[in-house]
């Protein structure tokens, strides 16, 4: 019989996919991962279903960090773009959930260069004050990619952004990763990274509206000052129970989602 722990993050591992796929972070693309809660060489992750399926701790597989591959070799296939789970644990021991997410409210900020994702709502303090860093695949690749992190040398360029505390990274014509701490920070990072992209969509466009090409450029967008970032992202980690507790209800409500972990 596998430890409680183990057990228990498997179930979380699983309602947090549903969660994901629920507010659309996660379609049938896209993934979460943890750290295994015995072992920090070792991360679990769906094999290659779409989030919203995965229902069994038999669909998860162990990875070795420091290869991302798994340990039993029989092990179902699993998702190309595991690496960028592998790298990220290998380079940051202090993060033990790692999702990564395709959502389109947040795609605009991958490939509009001039215009920088960045934190203008408390809920989204942990994205930090500066602009939220793009990674661009095609700078480590040969013209024709795909754009998909396939192995651990582009995952390890992407394992850079998260250095000096960032949470949170863009990746050129893509999607997104975010890091956490735990599950459930990293679910709530996510979803709060697309609120955020929504909002600030929202507040662009307003501006734009009353300050057109050429006019008087006004008063503009006031994002999160560093002081406001810090207390903001203190706050989302002291309180993320609260939404996980709604969000998990919502998923076991829907009939959709099946969690036999
Ligand atoms: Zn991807």
């Amino acid at each position: 019989m596998d430890p409680p722990a183990l057990q228990l993050l498997r179930r979380k591992l699983i309602d947090g996919n549903h969660i994901l796929h629920h507010h659309g972070i996660l379609d049938a693309y896209g993934h979460l991962s943890v750290r295994h809660p015995l072992d920090p060489d070792i991360f679990i992750m769906s094999r290659n279903i779409a989030p919203g399926l995965l229902a069994s701790p038999d669909d998860l597989i162990e990875y070795t960090v420091s290869t991302g591959q798994p340990l039993d070799s029989s092990s179902p296939g699993g998702f190309v773009e595991r690496h960028i789970h592998s790298e990220i644990y290998a380079r940051h021991p202090d993060v033990h959930s790692v999702a990564h997410s395709h959502a389109e409210a947040v795609l605009p900020y991958t490939i509009a260069m001039d215009v920088p994702l960045r934190a203008c709502t408390h809920m989204a303090g942990f994205l930090g004050a500066a602009p939220v860093p793009v990674y661009d695949v095609a700078e480590h690749t040969e013209d024709g990619s795909d754009l998909l992190v396939r192995e651990g040398t582009l995952a390890r360029e992407l394992a850079r952004h998260f250095d000096d505390g960032c949470v949170v990274a863009l990746m050129r014509g893509h999607g997104f990763t975010v890091v956490a701490e735990r599950v459930e920070l990293a679910v709530l990072r996510a979803i709060y990274t697309q609120k955020n992209a929504v909002v600030q969509t929202a507040a662009m466009t307003l501006c734009a509206a009353v300050n057109p090409p050429g006019g008087n450029p006004g008063r503009g967008i006031r994002y999160l000052s560093e002081e406001e970032a810090v207390a903001a992202a203190h706050m989302t980690r002291w309180s993320a129970k609260r939404p996980w507790g709604l969000w998990l209800r919502e998923v076991e409500e829907s009939g959709l989602y099946l969690n036999q972990g």
